[in-house]
């Protein structure tokens, strides 16, 4: 006797769905959603200050950012980088 059609569409529907399954459970386990943060770190071009903050719009390395709260002179942004804050557990 043949296989009854209806059993080989119903495994074939259940191959698929299990398979999507696992390739999503692999995908969310591969790709944990990770925050990310970007940080603009800004230098006194006169003593040796540092500050970091929250990365701003138009922000660019070079970027004149005030005055130094400490000596009074020029606050140039010196670095942005891509912070990944780790998952809490
Ligand atoms: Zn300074």
């Amino acid at each position: 006797m043949a296989p009854d059609v209806m059993t080989i569409v119903f495994l074939a529907i259940m191959a698929f769905i299990i398979s999507y399954m696992v390739v999503t459970a692999l995908k969310s386990r591969q790709e944990p959603v990770k925050l990310k943060r970007t940080i603009t770190v800004i230098k006194c071009s006169s003593c040796d200050h540092e500050q970091s903050r929250d990365f701003k719009e138009g922000d660019f390395v070079g970027k004149e950012e005030g005055q130094c709260p400490k000596c009074g002179g020029k606050l140039i942004v010196s670095a942005i980088y891509v912070e990944e804050i780790p998952e809490k557990v």
